[in-house]
């Protein structure tokens, strides 16, 4: 069996059963001619012409991803289209032409391993992922030099087919035929990469990271993918199609039935109240969380008004941003997060020098306060909005108490100037800190005192706690935001804040898994910000638990020796109340052991 079950990262859930396509979205073999030097002009300009041909055709394959994904989603081919408007790297192939005689195909396909290299030296999951992008540009561009650009093999499926791949890039998921292709499985890539939001948004069951299945998986193999639990069965029996069946069955009836508890309180069985509140990351994610019913927004990422485009954002867009969402939630919450950029988050517009360790490096609020221009015009934006609804500002990041008071400082200052110069603005806003390193989470009563709200990002939380690289599929065993280590931490900020009389909520995507909110309620806190389509699982699992039975299995949870032993224990104690193969498929309750056993 082990042989035939190969494990990756579900990115996008459901299940398909049907046959692998191998899907070879790779670049042919360039020879090397020289061109002779009465040639050298004409290589360039073919170069020029082929960039142009394929520019254009990327720009219908984002026409016709806005189409079947929406706008928002077919915005990722701008990283591609902005590499094809890059006059330095044109000018650089055009240079490898001129000086070394190279042909237009040679001297891209040169340019860009530089590129590459260069890239890949940063170990950034940004720019890993956007290697993706210049990988589907190169092949592009060569392909057609080579005039090869008629063998793209993913045309040739008219069967339903798992189509399996080294690298999934957004243009090679967005052109599949949905009526053939079933179900996407590949080598390479995260949660976070593009191709995998372009496959959830489609509603593509899809796996990544699944080390060497090009080879281990022959053309035409049946195979049950599964996106939920991230597995692939190879030629599965008939009780094992039966077995995938069912769970696929069970996932949509639970679906079904969770549409009934959206209109509901987000009460526990016990009476207490859980606020949950709606993350927000792209602008289509406000009616998928307005129809979930979010208690308003926890979390608004603020980096996609840059990673998509190729200017800053203006103060005015970012107003208006803001303004829209808040007007989304009537008298409800919206926290705004500061631009994260940096560490993996580094959008074209927003160059920065080569670091060895980006995610220990230059980021989010450090580099917010080294850029006053960028910083304060975002402040001004949120005080503008907050004009008009309740908008909260919070800092990611933190790691030293002046990052927030210097904060504090920015906020009162243009919310005087505004006042000053009469815009419609708020004179203030509450400002609250991230608690998304340790050191945070060891000084939470400190940075409690002085601010007005925490909200733990349990995501860099657990990559700085555990030093497991969060895009790094490798490493995807090592992620455990439940690990005892990770759990006492959570206590500490929950306790801070009780203490100090200032909400804590948690809304990294811990939050968004019912076991572990479970968790989280037990330890104390009771305003969680999910995805918006986990909404309608967290709130059942909310109405079904009781928080005196969370409060318990935490105190137990927060004794145990390892992220297992947790599992254990939270699995065991919501045996109870809950039907757990509806919420974790891949929950096994450890063999004679009952809940009473505990003391829960
Ligand atoms: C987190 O780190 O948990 C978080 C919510 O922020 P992000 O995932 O954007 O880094
Ligand atoms: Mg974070």
């Amino acid at each position: 069996m082990s042989e035939r079950l190969l494990k990756g990262i579900g990115v996008s859930p459901g299940i398909a059963i049907a046959p692998a396509v191998a899907v070879r979205w790779t670049l042919p073999e360039v020879p090397h001619h020289v061109v002779s030097r009465s040639q050298v002009e004409k290589e360039v300009r073919r170069l020029r012409a082929a960039v142009r041909d394929v520019k254009r055709h990327i720009e219908e394959v984002r026409a016709r991803a806005a189409e079947r994904a929406g706008p928002d989603e077919a915005r990722i081919f701008d990283a591609q289209l902005l590499m094809l408007e890059d006059e330095d790297f044109l000018a650089g192939a055009e240079d490898l032409i001129r000086e070394n005689h190279l042909t237009a195909e040679k001297a891209f396909e040169f340019k860009a391993l530089e590129v590459r290299d260069l890239w890949t030296a940063t170990g950034s999951t940004r720019l890993k992922d956007r290697l993706a992008d210049l990988n589907g540009v190169t092949i592009r561009v060569v392909r057609h030099l080579m005039h090869r650009s008629e063998d793209d093999d993913w045309e040739q499926i008219t069967e339903p087919s798992i189509v399996v791949t080294k690298e999934l890039g957004p243009g090679l998921t967005v052109q599949l035929d949905r009526e053939h292709v079933v179900g996407l499985l590949s080598e390479e890539g995260t949660r976070t990469s593009h191709a995998a939001i372009l496959a959830h948004s489609m509603g593509m069951p899809a796996v990544m990271g699944c080390a060497g299945a090009l080879e281990k998986i022959p053309p035409g193999t049946v195979l049950v993918l599964d996106g939920t639990r991230g597995t692939v069965l190879l030629d599965p029996t008939p009780a094992e199609i039966t077995d995938a069946q069912g769970r696929e069955q069970r996932r949509r009836a639970l679906a079904a039935q969770l549409e009934e508890v959206v209109a509901q309180p987000s009460v526990t069985a016990d009476g207490v109240r859980i606020v949950l509140m709606g993350n927000v990351d792209l602008p289509d994610e406000i009616k998928a969380a307005q129809a979930h019913r979010a208690a308003g927004v926890g979390l608004l990422r603020t980096e996609f008004l840059i990673t998509s485009h190729s200017t800053l954002p203006t103060e005015d867009e970012q107003a208006a941003y803001f303004r829209r969402v808040g007007e989304a939630f009537p008298n409800l919450p919206v926290v705004i997060r500061t631009y994260d950029l940096g560490g993996d988050k580094l959008p074209p517009p927003f160059r920065v020098s080569w670091e060895a360790n980006p995610q220990l490096g230059w980021r989010a609020i450090r580099v917010c306060l080294d850029e006053p221009a960028i910083f304060h015009a975002q402040v001004r934006a949120a005080l503008r909005a907050a004009a008009h609804a309740d908008i909260r500002l919070m800092i990611p990041l933190v790691t030293r108490i002046d990052e927030v008071e210097r904060t504090r400082a920015i906020v009162a200052e243009e919310g005087d100037r505004l006042a000053q110069s009469g815009a419609q603005a708020a004179r203030t806003l509450p400002v609250g800190v991230m608690v998304e390193t340790p050191a945070a989470a060891v000084m939470a009563d400190r940075l409690a005192a002085i601010s007005d709200f925490l909200s733990v990002g349990t995501n860099d939380l657990t990559q700085y706690t555990l030093v497991v690289d969060r895009g790094n599929a490798r490493l995807a065993e090592r992620f455990t935001p439940h690990d005892p280590s990770v759990i006492r931490l959570l206590k500490m900020v929950a306790d801070a804040g009780r203490a100090a009389g200032k909400p804590a909520s948690v809304c990294g995507e811990m939050a968004s898994e019912p076991l572990l909110a479970f968790l989280l309620i037990g330890l104390g806190y009771e305003t969680l910000s999910v995805a918006p389509p986990a909404l309608p699982l967290v709130k059942w699992t909310v109405r079904q638990i009781s928080a005196a039975q969370a409060r318990a299995a935490a105190e137990s949870a927060l004794a145990a020796r390892t992220a297992d032993e947790v599992l254990d224990i939270l699995r065991l104690t919501l045996a109870d109340a809950v039907d757990l193969k509806l919420l974790d498929p891949d929950a096994r309750l450890p063999a004679g052991r009952r809940a009473a056993s505990l003391n829960v």
